[in-house]
């Protein structure tokens, strides 16, 4: 590939999008191992959604006055002329998946957890990506607050479980269908009057969704908004119950958290419980999760009539904070020298890798000198030495590379000498 494009500039990845390279990716492989881990211990099992989903699924999940929906979808027509999105989140896609697989006949609730990347045309910046990655968590079937407050003490655990302090737990409750229209209606009361303080966007949500005005990253609105009424004072008695409910098993788990009554999170589908961990120690863009109840999505979907719960944390921003150092991994390197001796180098490289040890063997007829060199520069613990004279006699040198020290043997002995 010669690495140019049509204009004859060198090709480079798309705006918002990034590599993860070899030396980061490892940070990576630890925190989804950690995740898969920790969420296992609370009975979640893993769901791969396919990436791309029809695009009247996030009309009708994520919600037509929502910032994702209205701009931040990539959308395009496939071949035979159907609508596609590459999916902004995450939980459309389950609601669908257990629809289509009916999967709440094998009894609830269902805990499902998913580690992958989602798509949002939003302007890139430091912590905005067009291209980022998600870990995501839904539960579907189960109403009692106590859940609410094991799924943040979940991620509690996980952040904690990473190293990752610093951080604050933001709880709200945003009501249900009962409460929330007084509330949207007072809130659209207060807008109108001091609405050329307000940008056009949220002129626009004061109509469509005033909720959505807590969201605006703008100052002035953000101004504005933290002298707005607050749902707290408008919850039916069962929002209130629930949010009482879970902040008692919030207390109960010895989870930290603070009530923000502006914590209204960018989806439509919220009912009672919303939640967020932020990163004080960052700027702009420090939520590194959030989440919340949305007890009428799956019904809203055309399926059963199943309540859901779940989060979603951001993988770039929580990577962003971790100071973790990828052990070096240690590997064997096979030199060779001769054609007999390549034939024999090939079979030793087996014989280790089948012997649990990482092995390098690389072709191309090189100098003893050069390989060694090449071992030294990839960073092999040990290296292997496979000549015309080892190769006759059955008898091979390994060097241990740290320690400059060098030992013959047969290949069973030179095994267990690198595995102890
Ligand atoms: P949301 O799905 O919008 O509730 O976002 C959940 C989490 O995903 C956020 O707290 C962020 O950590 C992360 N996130 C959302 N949008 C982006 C983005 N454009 N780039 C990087 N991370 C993001």
């Amino acid at each position: 590939m010669s690495g140019e494009g049509p204009s004859g500039r060198a090709l480079t990845a798309v705006k918002g999008t990034h590599d993860i390279l070899p030396g980061e990716v490892e940070v990576w492989q630890k925190v989804e191992a950690e995740t898969k881990r920790l969420f296992e211990l609370y009975g979640y099992k893993e769901m791969r959604a396919p990436i791309i989903e029809p695009t009247e699924l996030f009309h009708k999940g994520t919600g037509e006055t929502t910032d994702i929906v209205t701009k931040e979808m990539y959308t395009f027509e496939d071949k035979g002329g159907r609508s596609i999105t590459l999916r902004p989140e995450y939980t459309p896609s389950v609601a669908r998946a257990i629809v289509e697989h009916r999967l709440d006949l094998l009894g609830t609730p269902m805990r499902y957890y998913y580690i992958g990347p989602m798509f949002r045309y939003d302007k890139p910046q430091k912590g905005r990506y067009r291209q980022f990655h998600q870990v995501d968590v839904e539960v579907f079937g189960e109403k009692d607050p106590a859940l609410d407050a094991e799924i943040v003490e979940m991620a509690d655990a996980l952040l904690k479980a990473l190293g990752i302090a610093e951080t604050e737990t933001l709880v709200n409750s945003v009501g249900c269908r009962a409460c929330r229209p007084a509330f949207s209606a007072a809130l659209r009361e207060r807008a109108l009057a001091v609405q050329d303080k307000l940008c056009i966007d949220c002129r626009r949500k004061m109509e469509t969704n005033p909720l959505r005005i807590f969201d605006c990253k703008v100052e002035s609105c953000r101004e504005q908004a933290r002298a707005f009424p607050k749902i707290t004072g408008f919850l039916c008695p069962e929002c209130r119950e629930h949010f009482a409910a879970f902040r008692a098993h919030l207390d109960r788990y010895g989870v930290a958290y603070r009530h923000d009554e502006n914590l209204v999170r960018g989806l439509d589908y919220y009912t009672k419980t919303t939640f967020e961990v932020v990163d004080n120690s960052a700027g702009q863009q420090n939520a590194i999760l959030g989440g919340g109840r949305y007890d009428d999505m799956m019904k809203d979907f055309g399926g059963p009539d199943i309540c859901g719960i779940g989060f979603a944390m951001g993988l770039e921003r929580l990577i962003a904070r971790l100071a973790l150092k990828p052990e070096a991994r240690r590997f064997l390197y096979v030199v060779h020298q001769g054609e007999a001796a390549k034939a024999r180098a090939i079979e030793l490289a087996r014989f280790f890798r089948r012997g649990g040890i990482e092995t390098v063997i690389e072709f191309g007829g090189r100098s003893f000198k050069n390989q060694f060199g090449r071992a030294g520069k990839l960073g092999a613990a040990w290296v292997l030495i496979v000549g015309e004279d080892e190769t006759a006699k059955g008898i091979f040198q390994l060097k241990d590379m740290a320690a400059g020290t060098q030992v013959g043997g047969a290949p069973e002995v030179l095994l267990s000498g690198v595995r102890s």
